[in-house]
């Protein structure tokens, strides 16, 4: 697989449905974080860019254009979109192993899923009941779902693809016009991406994608013509995002950050959880947001699991994430590995022990790279078991009973995801009933796009995907008839 990405128009932005000259003179760099190498230089989009691209998205609302478009020809175009999606499949994979690092074979895999979305999507559109009648006392009324309107679609640079997909597949069923705006340091992928919109001949306006800096982003979910903003990224920036949206009263859908917990019960053995407890802990070097990075174990296995979990840890194949042997690549961006060097720093100071890893690996000279990294003799009150870290860096925690596992793993601000460790199906739904957490899973991290996903508390608010994350791009009305 080659190091290099052709793009058919890397100095513009695709702008109300055509590539277009961004207005400012500011580029993105793409850094491959393997080399340190810049591997592209693209067309950066300004605030006055995004507010022409709002302009348009409210022009091609107000006209009705796409909504009035016949659902079977809407359902088409999605098709269409998801046929160039899977066109490019090598490409779009290419694509996300250099701007962010992530595994050959990770890149690869994770790239099916897009196409997957925009079809289930466009079943979903011809399926979906969107008026109904309701009996009431004196008359005759109708609900009926609306598209909530021009949509501001803002995603980091963790899963770029996967994460503009499950924004713009649903906006577009529901008839939305949408501005995506995808994260500085990763905007190869979203040029492939605004190819294949293109290549569906959506209405002028219907979609902009514009890879921009934060002060894009700040114009966006600050621009009145806004009606929605879905948003995922830290919980800093959604934080800022509800209060902007909160002075309009904009609809906000934000999935943030997780710390989430894998429960290991009793009836399952050391070996068992450590074959699967390490790929869920370490996926995407640990920058991802379900990642399950705070390990709760009974006291009397504490020991071992650390010893089990250290060696697996250390067997980990760190390296060149093209090469096919790598299971683990570079952090993404270079302040990212600055961030999690500086989190280990702090589990130190805190009294903390680094059982493995903990610097960078010596056979690798170059790239934003850090070991996996296992702490012990950590107490749930310390900033690494209660801030997200964003990085190959995992924290075991003893309990002394099942109640006290729950209460350590509800015991944070997120609640994305939680895991439970056991062969026992009623295990699983005894302590899931007392989890406050979007997901739970038996042994894994699980997430099928056809179903809703999302987190309590600072972890977000909304869900995304499935029928829900199609209801969310939709406003209800009813209709009396006297
Ligand atoms: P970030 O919040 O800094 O940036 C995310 C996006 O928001 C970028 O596109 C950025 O340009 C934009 N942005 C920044 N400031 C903005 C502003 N004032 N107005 C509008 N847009 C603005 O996050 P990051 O560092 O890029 O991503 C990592 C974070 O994302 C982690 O905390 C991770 O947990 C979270 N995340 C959550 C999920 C989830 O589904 N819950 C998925 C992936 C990542």
């Amino acid at each position: 697989m080659k190091r290099t990405l052709e793009l058919a128009n890397p100095d513009a932005i695709y702008l109300a449905g055509r590539w277009t000259s961004p207005t400012g003179s500011g580029r993105l760099s793409v850094i491959d974080p393997a080399t340190e190498q810049e591997v592209a230089s693209v067309g950066s989009a300004s605030a006055q860019d995004v507010a022409q691209a709002v302009a348009s998205a409210k022009d091609s609302f107000d006209s009705r254009i796409w909504q009035d478009t016949p659902v079977p020809e809407r359902a088409r175009k999605l098709r269409v979109i998801a046929n160039e999606l899977r066109a490019r499949h090598e490409q779009l994979a290419a694509a996300l192993t250099l701007e962010m690092g992530s595994p050959w074979s990770v890149s690869f895999n994770s790239t099916a899923g897009p196409p997957r979305v925009f079809d289930w999507y466009a079943d979903l559109l011809e399926a979906d009941v969107t008026v109904e009648k309701r009996e009431r006392a004196n008359g005759e009324a109708w609900t009926t779902l609306d598209p909530v309107g021009v949509v501001a679609a803002i995603v980091p640079w963790n899963a770029p693809l996967n994460l503009s997909v499950l924004k713009l597949a649903p906006a577009l069923a529901a008839g939305c016009s949408v501005v995506l705006k995808p994260a500085p340091s990763t905007p190869l992928d979203a040029h492939l991406l605004a190819e294949c919109v293109d290549a569906a001949g959506l209405p002028e306006g219907v979609v902009s994608i514009l890879p921009g800096g934060n002060e894009a982003g700040e114009a966006l979910i600050t621009d009145p013509r806004v009606d929605k903003v879905t948003f995922t990224g830290s919980t800093a920036t959604g934080c800022r995002i509800a209060h902007a949206c909160a002075d309009r009263i904009a609809r906000v859908a934000l999935e943030l950050g997780g710390k989430s917990a894998a429960i290991l019960l009793d009836d399952m053995s050391i070996e068992e959880t450590v074959e699967r407890l390490v790929p869920s802990a370490t996926m995407q070097a640990g920058q991802a947001c379900s990642a399950l990075t705070r390990v709760l174990v009974h006291r009397s296995r504490h020991d071992a699991l650390v010893e089990a979990l250290a060696a697996r840890m250390r067997a980990i194949r760190l390296g060149d994430p093209f090469d096919p042997e790598t299971q683990m690549g570079p952090l993404a961006i270079e302040r990212q590995r600055d961030r999690v060097e500086e989190y280990i720093a702090i589990g130190r100071r805190e009294g903390a022990r680094v059982v493995t890893g903990g610097g960078r690996p010596a056979h690798l000279d170059r790239g934003f790279y850090v070991e996996p990294t296992l702490f012990d003799h950590v107490d749930n009150s310390m900033r690494i078991a209660r801030e997200e870290i964003f990085g190959p860096v995992v924290c075991v925690i003893p309990y002394d009973n099942e109640e006290q596992a729950v209460a350590i793993a509800n015991d944070s601000e997120y609640g994305l995801y939680a895991s439970v460790f056991t062969h026992d199906d009623d295990a699983v739904w005894r302590l899931a009933r007392k989890l406050r957490s979007g997901n739970v899973a038996r042994n894994a991290v699980l997430v099928d796009r056809t179903l809703p996903y999302g987190g309590y508390k600072q972890s977000g608010l909304g869900r995304e995907g499935g029928l829900e994350g199609l209801r969310s791009f939709q406003e209800q009305k009813v209709v009396y008839l006297s």
